[in-house]
């Protein structure tokens, strides 16, 4: 059985499919899912796909990307309020991005400080996105005392350095796709050296399909690639890796089976 920890089910990629999609991933024994909503489009949806099936559950917060359309009393009040629904496990995703210039930095970081101490407040784990931007997400992390609700490293990009600093934070390290590019050395070598109970795997669909579909949509069927690369990397059965990163997820997100 495996645990797609981080998946966007609710983007207009899966308007057409998304219950085939939802099928393929349980053919292919991805029983859990994480479905992530990070704005006033996807956030709604991703509840309205947890509450259908019954192994699926979602997190709610805000984008970074977005950062600079976050009404502080409005949505603080709605995460809050949507962080009570049953299926709902995590805040975020949360984070920094400064690949994309649509918000300034100084917002970015505002924003994800504002949603750690609504998850401290509140008592649930957050989702970490981040891009080009690690030694400023670690150093919010530290300031922010995160480490209080621990969380998840989604899509990790770090250094093996990066990486240990994290997981010293209380953080889990998911990774996706990328790991499966045979480009991707420094991805492969963190995969190598994440302690196995802080290790999670995840899509990040429909984005960052894994080889063989690097370009093309993705999906959580797809994080079976995802797992077998892993295991060749540690020389563990695929089996083991599937049952190991499952639990791990299972128990972070607190979810009785
Ligand atoms: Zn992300
Ligand atoms: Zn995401």
């Amino acid at each position: 059985m495996l645990f797609d920890t981080h998946v966007h089910l609710n983007a207009r990629q899966f308007f057409e499919d998304r219950d085939e999609v939802i099928a393929r991933a349980f053919e292919e024994n991805v029983q859990y899912m994480v479905v992530v909503g990070f704005d006033e489009e996807t956030i709604p949806l991703a509840i309205e796909i947890a509450e259908a099936y019954e192994s699926i559950y979602a997190a709610v917060g805000w984008h970074p990307v977005d950062a600079i359309h976050f009404d502080e009393k409005k949505h603080l009040d709605y995460l809050r309020q949507l962080s009570e629904h049953p299926k709902v496990v995590a805040l975020g995703e949360m984070g920094l991005d400064y690949h994309w210039d649509t918000s300034p930095k100084n917002i970015q970081k505002d924003i994800f400080k504002k949603q750690i101490s609504l998850a401290k407040d509140i008592d649930l784990p957050i989702i970490i996105h981040n891009r080009e931007a690690t030694a400023d997400v670690i150093s919010v992390l530290e300031e922010e005392q995160a480490s209080t609700v621990g969380g998840i490293m989604h899509c990790f990009s770090g250094t093996v350095a990066e990486m240990k600093q994290c997981v010293a934070l209380n953080f889990h390290i998911s990774l996706a796709g990328p790991v499966t590019f045979k480009n991707a050395k420094e991805v492969k070598e963190v995969a190598r050296e994440i302690p196995l109970d802080r290790l999670l795997i995840e899509t990040d669909a429909p984005y960052l399909a894994p080889h063989p579909y690097r370009g093309k949509r993705n999906e959580p069927a797809y994080v079976t690639l995802v797992a077998k690369e892993i295991a060749r990397l540690r020389g563990l059965d695929y089996e083991e890796l599937c049952h190991i990163t499952t639990r791990n997820a299972l128990k972070f997100f607190g979810i009785k089976k």
